[in-house]
This record gives structure tokens, sequence and C-alpha cells, in this order.
């Protein structure tokens, strides 16, 4: 409950996720205002990786003192609902387009959880079909916690 509601929804707290980083002193295009204005929040402190509360696309490598946070989210992610809404750096949402924006971000969240269950259950299905009987199903995640589909013996 609490990780998702001390969110980056907030514009103060993706500002502060700033913090520290590359955007942080940066009076450019990209500084950390403009960057939490256009939807993104910082992902390390040690990188220019940041990613939209919205949509979570991920972008990196950015030329501070030509890119335009705004248009390179839209570039990237035509479909952001955060960015149609919001149409400028200035404006605020409302609070119903607020929440249509909550809406659209657990939609989104759950649908890469769904997304990624699935493909972890066509591979069980897959090795149940080759399954003896004195062998079984291992799942196990790896450092990054992506699931691997394993066959071992009992
Ligand atoms: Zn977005």
């Amino acid at each position: 409950m609490n990780s998702n509601f001390e969110s980056k929804s907030f514009l103060s707290n993706r500002i502060k996720s700033f913090k520290g980083t590359v955007f942080d002193k940066q009076r450019s295009k990209c500084s950390a205002k403009k960057m939490a204005e256009a939807g993104f929040y910082s992902l390390q402190s040690d990188s220019d990786l940041v990613k939209c509360y919205a949509c979570g696309i991920e972008i990196q490598n950015w030329s501070k003192s030509s890119d335009d946070p705004w248009s390179v989210h839209e570039n990237q992610s035509d479909c952001c609902l955060y960015l149609q809404l919001k149409k400028s750096y200035s404006q605020e949402l409302t609070v119903k387009e607020f929440l249509e924006v909550e809406k659209y971000r657990f939609l989104r969240m759950n649908r890469k959880i769904y997304d990624q269950k699935s493909v972890i259950f066509k591979q069980v299905l897959e090795k149940i079909q080759n399954l003896s009987k004195d062998q079984q199903i291992v799942l196990t995640a790896d450092e990054n916690n992506v699931i691997k589909v394993g066959v071992e013996s009992k």
C-alpha cells in the first residue's frame, strides 16, 4: 500500500528523486524540475536513467544541453496518458485527471505482471508435456528476479 502511495505520482517526490544526480544542478532543459514535470523520476543516482511514473518508459543517455524531456518522452511513448492530459510543463492535472492517470498506471503495471506470468505459465506447460515420472518442475529466480523454469530429477 505505502510503496504505491508514497509514489512518484506526486511531482514533489519525483523532484526529490533527482537529488544528487546529474540533473540536480542543471539549469538547462533537463533540470530536475523539468524532468519531474515531464513525468520522470530518477532510477539510479549515479546514472541518467529515468522512468516515467505513468507509462513506465525508461530513458537513458540524455544530452543535457539539447534534449527537451517533454518531446523526448512524447517521441518514445506516444500513448502516455500523463502527457496527453497534461499537455504542457506548467499545467497542473485536475484531481479527476490525476486519478485517471493513477488508474492507467495500475492497469499498465498489472498488464506487465500478467504478461510475465503468462510467459512462465507457457514454459511450465511445455515442460510438463515432456516430464517423466521421476522429474519435477523447478522455478528459480536469478539475481534480477527473472523466473527460470527448470526440470530436475526427484
Ligand atoms: Zn509516460
